[in-house]
């Protein structure tokens, strides 16, 4: 039996649903009830009428899924597949600037672990990272941890202080602009899509920047016959479902290993045996879903 043909066959029962980060490989992205960014999917998850969510991606994203649906039960196929740069924020760390400086905002990406969340005001995605930093009375800030998505914020909010973690993708990190410059040399017509977790040069020679959900978009919209791309490659796989007319180029092939923890034996091991479980203590929990209810109380606004 095929892979896709085991899932449909553990999914009868009914009450599961299978969701992927668009990062995790093709099979599992397509064997998937939905594919998309974290924050959509865990959005997405609450509107579903499901015991159990079966969630490929990395762990911050798992937790903020069973954060907004604690009814449910959040199955994390591989509890090793961590995101680094989520583990670039020592709490400890976190703290002491908090207490040394009670006049700052903390703004948190999603790309953070439960701890993080817990100890920011407001959280934020790529997408809406700008319109939450300016919506915000105080006049310090203090982003983290992508100091690159941080950069890219104070290009459009001059008003205010903006205090940078030092954390960082390396996946889109090492995205170069010599690699974009020789593809581009090769495509002269070809556009630049990039997201905001890479570089500021690499930013500064985009046509467009955005979140994965936004680039998909802009390269099924665009004209430009050929994309390249910054951003993680296996993004390419939904870009040439979504425009099979287009040529899409990933400059210095950019991989995020701990995605591909995620595999499909342990996708099928998960859907059959329920586990491994995502548990958090639930004080902890509340605390960090707040700054995520804020973001979407921001998001409302206009
Ligand atoms: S691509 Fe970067 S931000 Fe996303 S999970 Fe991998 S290391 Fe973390």
């Amino acid at each position: 039996m095929s892979f896709q043909d085991e899932v449909k066959a553990l999914k009868e029962r009914g009450d599961i649903v299978l969701v992927a980060h668009n990062y995790q490989i093709g099979p599992i992205q397509d064997a998937a009830d939905y594919a998309g960014d974290s924050f959509g999917l865990a959005k997405k998850v609450t509107e579903l009428d499901v015991e159990y969510v079966v969630f490929c991606g990395v762990d911050f994203m798992a937790e903020s899924a069973l954060i907004l649906n604690t009814d449910k039960t959040v199955i994390h196929p591989e509890p090793k597949a961590r995101c680094p740069m989520a583990a670039m924020v020592d709490i400890d760390e976190l703290r002491e600037f908090k207490r040394k400086n009670p006049d700052t905002a903390v703004v948190s990406y999603v790309n953070t672990n439960v701890e993080t969340k817990a100890e920011s005001d407001v959280c934020c995605t790529s997408s809406n990272a700008v319109k939450v930093v300016k919506s915000l009375r105080e006049h310090k800030v203090l982003f983290l941890p992508d100091r690159n998505l941080g950069d890219y914020i104070t290009r459009f909010v001059k008003d205010k202080e903006i205090t940078l973690w030092e954390g960082y993708c390396g996946t889109h990190d090492n995205i170069t602009v010599k690699s974009i410059m020789e593809l581009k040399d090769r495509y002269p017509d070809a556009e630049v899509l990039v997201h905001p977790e890479c570089k500021p040069e690499v930013v500064d020679i985009a046509d467009y920047v955005g979140s994965t959900a936004g680039m998909l978009k802009r390269a099924v919209e665009s004209h430009a016959k050929r994309l390249i791309i910054g951003t993680e490659m296996e993004m390419g796989h939904r870009m040439r479902i979504q425009a099979p007319d287009k040529e899409f180029y990933f400059p210095d092939d950019p991989l995020c290993q701990n995605m591909k923890k995620i595999t499909t034996d342990k996708v099928l091991r998960s859907l059959k045996e329920l586990q491994p479980v995502v548990d958090i203590d639930k004080k902890l929990m509340e605390r960090a879903r707040k700054p995520l209810e804020r973001m979407m109380e921001i998001g409302r606004g206009n």
